[in-house]
C-alpha cells in the first residue's frame, strides 16, 4: 500500500470484544489482565502479545507504533515521550555491548549535540565529528575512529543540507558501525533510511508528522532485529509516550501525507519567490538547482519534494533589523518549532544557536542575517504577502 493509504490504516481498527472502533481509542490504564491468570504470565515472559504495564506497552501507543513503522517501511517502533528521548533510546541500543564510539554528522539539531557532548561523553563515549558530504574524510574519520554508531540527520538545521545516506549506510556498514538517522526533516514522505539500509530512524512527532503544534513525542522505528535491546532499555528507562498524546499524534498521522505535500508545495513558492526578492542576499532550500546537494536531492527525493523548509538571509541586515522584520509579521508565527499546519520562522542566533560563540555560527554559515522558515499549508499567496509587506516595511 502506498503512503497516503497506510497513513489513514495502519494500526487502527483492532477488534475489542464484539465490536470494533474506526479508530484507536485512548487506553488511559496503567495496567491490564486477563480473565485468567495464565494469560498474563505468557504476557509478562514476552511468549505471547498483550498488554500487562503501560511502561512495557499500551494499546493507543503500539497502534501509533504500527501506524509509523509502517510509513517507514520498518518492522517495529516504540513511541517515546520525545524526539529528544527517542535519540537517546537510539543511540543507547547502538551502543549496547558494543564499543562506546559515535561519528556524528557536523551540524546537529542543537540539543542532539548537548547529548552528545554533556551527556553521554562524560558518561565515557568517544564522539567524534566528521562530514558525510566530503566522503574519503568520511570514510577517514569512520575508519580510524571505529564507532558503533554513526549518526546522521538527513536534512540539516538550519542550512538544509542533504545528507547522502545511501553512502553513509555503505561506508559505515563496511567499518562495522550501526547507522541512525534523525529523518525530522525529511520525513517518509522524502526517504526511507530503512529501505537504503539504515539501522534505526528517529523522529520527532512533534514536528511533521504530528504537525498541529499540539503535541510532544518522539519515535523509533527498526528493523526487527533491535526490538529486544530497544524494549529492554525502554522498559526499564520508562522514557515512553503517554495514551493521550500518542492518541494526539495518531489522529496527526493520518493527514500527514496531504499536509507534506502542501507544504512542499508551497515551500518552492515562497523559496523562489524569495530568491527573486532586492532584499534577500541568498535562499537555501534543496530544492534549488544550485543547491550544493543538488545530485544527492535528485539522487534521494522523489521529483519535486524538497521538504516544507526554506532558510535565507536578509540582504545587509543585523540583529535589529531581523526583531523588526520578525515583529512586523501579521499571520507567519515567530516561534519556534516547525512543521506544523501553520508557517513559521525562526531566527538561529537567538534560539537554537544561540550557545554557540558568533564566530562558531559563522564558520557553520549562520550569519546575524540568517532565517529559517517553516512554510505552512496556508494559501501561498497569504505566506508571500505576509513576508512581502514585512520586508517592505521594516526594511524600509
Ligand atoms: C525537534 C527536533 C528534535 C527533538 O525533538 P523533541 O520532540 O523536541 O524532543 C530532534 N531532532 C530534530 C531534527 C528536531 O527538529
Amino acid at each position: 500500500m502506498k503512503l497516503d493509504t497506510l497513513a489513514v490504516h495502519a494500526g487502527d481498527r483492532k477488534r475489542t470484544g464484539s465490536f470494533v472502533p474506526v479508530t484507536t481509542p485512548i487506553y488511559s490504564a496503567s495496567s491490564f489482565f486477563y480473565p485468567e491468570l495464565e494469560t498474563l504470565d505468557r504476557v509478562f515472559g514476552n511468549e505471547i502479545p498483550g498488554q500487562n504495564y503501560t511502561r512495557y506497552g499500551n494499546p493507543t501507543s503500539n497502534a501509533l507504533e504500527e501506524q509509523v513503522a509502517a510509513l517507514e517501511g520498518g518492522e517495529w517502533a516504540l513511541a517515546c515521550a520525545s524526539g529528544m528521548a527517542a535519540l537517546h533510546l537510539a543511540v543507547t541500543a547502538a551502543l549496547a555491548d558494543r564499543r562506546k564510539s559515535i561519528v556524528a554528522g557536523p551540524v546537529l539539531y542543537g540539543a542532539t549535540i548537548r547529548l552528545l557532548t554533556e551527556i553521554l561523553v562524560p558518561a565515557g563515549v568517544e564522539v567524534h565529528f566528521a562530514d558525510p558530504a566530503d566522503p574519503p574524510a568520511f570514510e577517514a574519520t569512520v575508519s580510524e575512529r571505529r564507532p558503533s554508531c554513526v549518526l546522521m540527520e538527513s536534512i540539516t538545521n538550519p542550512m538544509l543540507r542533504v545528507t547522502p545516506v545511501d553512502a553513509v549506510v555503505e561506508i559505515a556498514h563496511r567499518h562495522g558501525a550501526l547507522v541512525v538517522v534523525d529523518s525530522t526533516f525529511a520525513t517518509p514522505l522524502l526517504l526511507r533510511p530503512l529501505e537504503l539500509g539504515a539501522d534505526l530512524v528517529v523522529h520527532s512527532l512533534t514536528k511533521y508528522l504530528g504537525g498541529h503544534g499540539d503535541v510532544l513525542g518522539g519515535v523509533v522505528v527498526s528493523r526487527d532485529g533491535f526490538r529486544p535491546v530497544l524494549q529492554a532499555i525502554s522498559r526499564t528507562v520508562g522514557g515512553v509516550l503517554g495514551p493521550f498524546e500518542a492518541y494526539l499524534a495518531m489522529r496527526g498521522i493520518k493527514t500527514f501525507p496531504l499536509r507534506m505535500a502542501r507544504q512542499c508545495a508551497n515551500a518552492c513558492r515562497v523559496a523562489t519567490w524569495l530568491a527573486a526578492h532586492p532584499r534577500i542576499e541568498r535562499i537555501h532550500f534543496p530544492g534549488d538547482p544550485r543547491h550544493p546537494d543538488a545530485a544527492v536531492v535528485r539522487r534521494l527525493f522523489p521529483a519535486g519534494l524538497y521538504g516544507g523548509m526554506v532558510s535565507f538571509e536578509v540582504k545587509d541586515a543585523g540583529r535589529e533589523q531581523i526583531f523588526r522584520l520578525l515583529d512586523s509579521l501579521k499571520m507567519i508565527v515567530p516561534a519556534t518549532s516547525l512543521g506544523d499546519v501553520h508557517t513559521m520562522i525562526l531566527y538561529p542566533p537567538m534560539s537554537s544557536h544561540r550557545d554557540l560563540a558568533p564566530k562558531h555560527r559563522q564558520r557553520l554559515g549562520i550569519g546575524e542575517n540568517f532565517l529559517r522558515l517553516s512554510v505552512g499549508i496556508e494559501a501561498p499567496e497569504d505566506i508571500i504577502e505576509d513576508l512581502r509587506q514585512a520586508l517592505d516595511s521594516s526594511l524600509a
